[in-house]
């Protein structure tokens, strides 16, 4: 699943390329990909709009619109918006936009599990957690939401609830560079390492954003490539593998329902 490097980089790229454009043509080839939360016909509504920006919340890509209202994006695990000269030939497509000046955008996604939203205020997901990158993300404000946490520190990165937008393969990696080891408590770090598993978490996803992402499954970015940070990973992915730091061989595990990557020894 697309992570915020991913989401990051795609709405970047999104940004440069269809903001200011107009919609000329909507072509929904797979109806249960998108969801109208606004009276009327999703088509209609979407045609003859502009697109005033894009930005990011979490793992949502948020295309404002002239009116008002939101076309907002979750591409879960497989989906990918890709901006085209012509529409390519694509057995997964679900959404195709065409714009006025001859661009298309085009919302692909094998397991149908995205969806293209269009709601009033762009607020999706209620009760989305802390933006990891925003300078109200503190060492302070991380040891607020670690408090009185007793599950797993692994689960907790990934509850998007208390912080939004890190999702399994940034997790493990942050916990790597913090030394921390997935299992342990949350509440039970010292102050000390949460600060080093703050400053690890925002390295690592500014890292992963800095080569446009990681691509181990599905994701491209806006003009289909695939990013590059997949080469800088130190655990995720590495099961047996030995450790870039103390040549252990990296274990994996099962937290939370997740497969969890981390080095014995290093991550305590
Ligand atoms: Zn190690």
């Amino acid at each position: 699943m697309p992570e915020l490097p991913e989401v990051e980089t795609i709405v970047r790229g999104l940004a440069k390329t269809v903001t200011g454009q107009r919609i000329a043509e909507v072509r929904i080839e797979t109806p249960r990909s998108v969801v109208n939360d606004l009276p009327g016909d999703f088509t209609e509504l979407l045609c003859g709009e502009t697109i005033a920006g894009v930005t990011r919340r979490a793992k949502f890509i948020v295309l404002s619109l002239a009116s008002g209202c939101t076309l907002t994006v979750h591409l879960r695990m497989t989906g990918r918006l890709i901006v085209e000269r012509a529409p390519a030939e694509d057995p997964y497509a679900r959404v195709r936009l065409r714009f006025q000046n001859g661009g298309w955008l085009r919302f692909s996604d094998m397991r149908k599990f995205g969806r293209m939203r269009l709601t009033t205020d762009g607020l999706w997901a209620a009760g989305l957690g802390d933006e990891p990158l925003d300078p109200a993300f503190t060492p302070r404000r991380l040891a607020g939401l670690l408090a009185g946490r007793r599950g797993p520190i692994k689960s907790l990165l990934l509850d998007q609830h208390v912080i939004a937008g890190v999702g399994n393969i940034y997790a493990c990696e942050a916990l790597f560079q913090a030394g921390i080891h997935p299992a342990r408590r949350a509440d039970s770090l010292s102050k000390a390492r949460v600060e080093r598993l703050h400053r690890a978490l925002i390295r690592v996803l500014e890292h992963a954003i800095a080569m446009r992402g990681t691509s181990v499954e599905h994701y491209v970015d806006a003009e289909g490539l695939e990013g590059g940070f997949q080469n800088n990973l130190a655990v995720y992915g590495r099961e047996g593998l030995s450790c870039l730091r103390c040549h252990a061989p990296v274990k994996r595990v099962t937290i939370g329902q997740r497969g969890t990557f981390y080095c014995p020894r290093c991550q305590r």
